[in-house]
């Protein structure tokens, strides 16, 4: 057992029993975490509303076996998400990004940079940062920093330069975009503009900057969201239940 101090992204809260918590933290040291907070749901508890959802926290945690969780023994918060006052679509895009955090990344795989690009999606979603591109600027930080960044510029299948073309096949299953020839065999196929597959080129860029520079095109949201509700979701083996609350962004 050793004693460790990181600072955390709140991404699961249960019930545990009468008076405590099961939490699961997205650290910036350690990664993802299940920890036992006792007394969490004590009137006077200790960690007052450091554990809600989507709240950035200093903790310290008591490291167990493998099999066992973690004891949370501090929580405190170093910043609330505020923005659920105002906006409903903040807050849910604010879930998808911690729901993506909880099926993507796995136990004790520590992930700083990950840690650091969710926690700048939540300071600009708690603020005036423009939803859709908040959400899709942290997609892609999350797929190039676990190695899923679709292929844009060869076909997925057999790594020839793409075809030039006003439309673009992707195969959310192949992971990326096909050649004609490659099209032919692949489920689920989607085709897009090829204005969308640039867009997406630019908000994956390592560049902390050039998706800020970028606008999205109206005409391209309902194709941007569908090709990345489709690739999400072939990742993840399911469909991330935030997305039906995300409808609104392709609007
Ligand atoms: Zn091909």
């Amino acid at each position: 057992m050793s004693t460790e101090k990181t600072l955390a992204i709140v991404i699961r809260v249960v019930e545990f029993s009468e008076t405590s918590c099961v939490v699961t933290l997205f650290t910036r040291e350690f990664g993802k975490i299940g920890a036992l907070a006792k007394g969490a749901r004590r009137p006077k508890s200790p960690f007052e509303s450091a554990l809600d959802l989507l709240a950035i926290c200093r903790v310290v945690f008591i490291r167990k076996s493998s099999d066992a969780l973690d004891l949370l023994t501090e929580a405190r918060l170093e910043r609330r998400f505020r923005a659920a006052a105002r906006d409903l679509t903040r807050l849910y895009a604010g879930y998808y990004v911690v729901e993506l955090l909880r099926e993507m990344t796995d136990e004790g795989d520590p992930h700083p940079e990950l840690f650091d690009a969710a926690l700048e999606t939540i300071v600009d979603l708690d603020g005036e940062g423009e939803v859709l591109a908040c959400v899709l600027r942290f997609e892609m930080n999350l797929l190039r920093l676990l190695g899923h960044l679709p292929t844009w510029d060869a076909c997925a299948g057999c790594g020839q330069a793409a075809v030039e073309g006003p439309r673009v096949a992707f195969g959310p299953l192949a992971g990326g975009v096909l050649c004609g020839r490659c099209r032919a065999g692949q489920r689920q196929v989607i085709s897009v503009s090829a204005g969308v597959i640039r867009t997406l080129q630019r908000f994956a860029d390592a560049d902390p900057d050039s998706w800020r520079r970028t606008v999205i095109d109206r005409r391209q949201r309902g194709e941007i969201r569908g090709l990345m509700n489709h690739y999400m979701a072939s990742l993840i083996g399911k469909r991330p239940l935030l997305l039906a609350y995300l409808g609104s962004l392709t609007t």
